[in-house]
C-alpha cells in the first residue's frame, strides 16, 4: 500500500513519509510537507526575528570601530556594524548586528 497525501502549501501529493508526522492531526501526519514545513519555518523565524529587533529598538546605522559581537550569528567583527538600542528595566542596551544580518533581516527581496 502506497498511502499518499495532498501538501496543504505546494498542493503536491506526496508519499506519507514526506510529511512530517503529527499528533494532533486525525492520519497521524502534518498537512504541510517537510520541504513546505522547513521553508515555512524558516521564513516565519526570519519575520518574527526582523519583527522582533523592529519592535524593540530604534535603529541607526554607525560604523563602528571597536570589536562587536553580532547579536544573530554572534560573530565577532570589527566590521561594518548596525547598532539597534533597547531599553528596559535595566537601562539602555545597544544591540549590534553585522552588516551581512542586518541585509539578511531587512531586505524586502530576499
Ligand atoms: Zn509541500
Ligand atoms: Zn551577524
Amino acid at each position: 500500500m502506497n498511502e499518499t497525501k495532498t501538501c496543504n502549501h505546494c498542493q503536491r501529493e506526496l508519499p506519507l513519509e514526506a510529511f512530517v508526522k503529527s499528533r494532533k492531526s486525525k492520519d497521524g501526519y502534518s498537512n504541510l510537507c517537510k520541504e513546505c514545513k522547513r521553508e515555512i519555518g524558516k521564513e516565519e523565524y526570519r519575520r518574527n526575528y526582523a519583527t522582533y529587533i523592529s519592535r524593540l529598538t530604534k535603529k541607526r546605522e554607525e560604523p563602528e570601530p571597536e570589536t562587536r559581537k553580532c547579536l544573530r550569528c554572534r560573530k565577532e567583527t570589527t566590521g561594518k556594524f548596525y547598532r539597534f538600542y533597547r531599553s528596559d528595566l535595566n537601562g539602555n542596551h545597544s544591540i549590534y548586528l553585522c552588516s551581512k544580518c542586518y541585509k539578511k533581516l531587512f531586505s524586502k527581496n530576499s
